[in-house]
């Protein structure tokens, strides 16, 4: 008699594994990948599922995956794609809009932007941005009690 496939997890870890059910093979592949660099709104991807996301370059800088933007995140307790909380006193500073200078794919499965603002190494893994849909509908799903 064979075990294989049986395995014991803690409560806890069936819990994480529940938020975070892996994707559907066409949910994380895009068909069409739309960078609107020049425009500076942002990024849209179609996925095989028949799924449309988008990204404004903002959230997306906000969402940086590197490990320092990962750990200020977590430091702060802000969730990917929200911004860091702005000083309210003084007068406030121009800011450029915040954009990639530079896109580059990684492989097959990411994307790596190059920002304005000087900073980059974060890898945009379709996963990575699947998960992170903005569209209305997986807001729900993500975050049922607010809605
Ligand atoms: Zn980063
Ligand atoms: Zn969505």
């Amino acid at each position: 008699m064979s075990h294989e496939g049986i395995r014991f997890v803690s409560a806890e870890e069936a819990k994480r594994q529940d938020q975070q059910k892996p994707l559907p093979r066409e949910a994380t592949e895009p068909i069409k990948v739309r960078i609107h660099k020049t425009e500076g709104t942002g990024v849209e991807i179609d996925w095989k599922d028949g799924h449309r996301s988008s990204w404004s370059f903002p959230w997306l800088r906000n969402a940086c995956p590197c490990a320092t933007c990962h750990e200020e995140r977590e430091n702060q307790g802000r969730k990917p794609g929200e911004p860091k909380p702005k000083p309210t006193q003084l007068l406030p500073m121009y800011e450029a809009p915040i954009r990639p200078d530079t896109i580059n794919p990684i492989g097959h499965y990411a994307l790596q932007f190059i920002w304005n603002d000087g900073h980059q190494g974060g890898i945009y893994s379709w996963d990575y941005l699947r998960m992170h849909c903005q569209c209305d509908e997986c807001k729900r799903v993500r975050e049922p009690e607010k809605n």
